[in-house]
């Protein structure tokens, strides 16, 4: 890695004009980081400008820098003349070009170097210049803070940058449950805290920070939606458009729903799937060995780590559902093993 870094740190010297992109619906891990390494950036004199491929829920929005991120969909001919100018671009939370959607093409015919920091499994290899890949960090976030301590940029993190870097720890570990967080994930946040973290600000931020639609929306997948199948230890909860509508759905509004579905007693395998943009979007999660990125790869397009994956599925709902407890059924043994 450090051979990496110090290749990192060259181009860097040698580049003026930069870009960073994270993946389709930027979550507090792909955003985190990608306005923490903005920061840093700018605090270096380049100019550094973070496009995301689409729009991100609105609880997302309180982090320094949001107001000038350049959103692909909405600002087409802007991120596409920026992008072409770049010297260098960085890919943050994600390892596989198509997982940026429509702002893709840009980036493939783009002349600049690339540099992928990120931590799913299986990173395609041409995807990038320099691949600073680690499947075992809990975040991204976690990740570029190494990778700055590597840069010996440790002295730029500031309160704004040590509370994205925060935020992006926090929501890709479950608020450090999950057990991908490791004594290194708590001596990092130690550390942000002691440059000014506000870890009790970011919590209600981020997670107690519901409009009533939300909450609403929230029972009645719980009280309505809840499919269980306890003898194959799974669950999913499903939302069509039409009941999205009815609770005003807006971006971020879902995130979240399907670990109350793997909250339950005796559950280890929790699908929630969602019709959005036409599109019936999946996320799945588990508890221990039960590896729920194989099944997103190969059944629904997707992809992800062990607990915690999404894809698409090329059904209807409820076709979606029927092939779900065909999988349950054809993994029956392994998630009768696990726990
Ligand atoms: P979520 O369920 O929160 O949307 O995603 C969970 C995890 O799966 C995240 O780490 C995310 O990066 C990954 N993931 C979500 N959707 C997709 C997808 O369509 N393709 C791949 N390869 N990974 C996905
Ligand atoms: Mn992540």
């Amino acid at each position: 890695m450090q051979e990496k870094i110090s290749k990192l740190k060259e181009l860097l010297q040698n580049s003026q004009k930069i870009v960073i992109t994270v993946h389709r619906g930027p979550d507090g891990d792909a955003l985190g980081s990608a306005l923490a390494l903005q920061n840093i950036l700018l605090q270096l004199n380049h100019e550094a400008t973070v496009i995301s491929p689409n729009n991100y829920a609105s609880f997302l929005h309180w982090m320094k820098g949001n107001e000038n991120v350049v959103i692909f969909t909405e600002e087409n001919e802007k991120a596409i003349q920026i992008t072409n100018d770049a010297d260098l671009i960085f890919l943050l939370d994600f390892n596989n070009l198509s997982r940026i959607g429509e702002y893709t093409d840009t980036v493939k015919n783009a002349s600049a170097k690339r540099i992928m920091i990120d931590h799913h499994q299986e990173p395609d290899m041409d995807a990038a210049d320099i691949i600073i890949s680690d499947t075992l960090s809990c975040s991204t976030s976690q990740l570029l803070f190494e990778v700055l301590e590597g840069l010996e940029y440790k002295h730029l993190i500031n309160k704004d940058v040590a509370e994205c870097i925060y935020t992006g720890i926090m929501t890709d570990t479950g608020s450090f449950k999950y057990s991908s967080t490791t004594d290194k994930t708590h001596h990092i946040i130690a550390e942000l805290i002691t440059k000014g973290a506000d870890n009790s600000k970011i919590h209600d931020l981020i997670y107690d920070n519901y409009s009533e639609d939300r909450i609403k929306l929230l029972g009645y997948c719980i009280n309505d939606k809840l499919l269980l199948y306890p003898h194959l230890k799974s669950a999913i909860i499903s939302l069509n458009e039409q009941e999205l509508e009815k609770f005003n759905f807006k971006k971020g509004d879902t995130e979240g729903v399907v670990n109350y579905a793997l909250s339950v007693h005796g559950i280890i395998f929790a699908v929630f799937i969602a019709e959005k943009e036409g599109k019936v979007k999946m996320s799945f999660r588990s508890k221990g060995d039960f590896h729920v990125n194989n099944i997103a790869k190969k059944y629904f397009n997707g992809g992800g780590h062990t607990n915690a994956a999404g894809g698409i599925s090329v059904y209807n709902i409820q076709d979606t559902i029927k092939k779900l407890e065909e999988i349950f059924i054809e993994y029956k043994n392994e998630l009768l093993i696990n726990n």
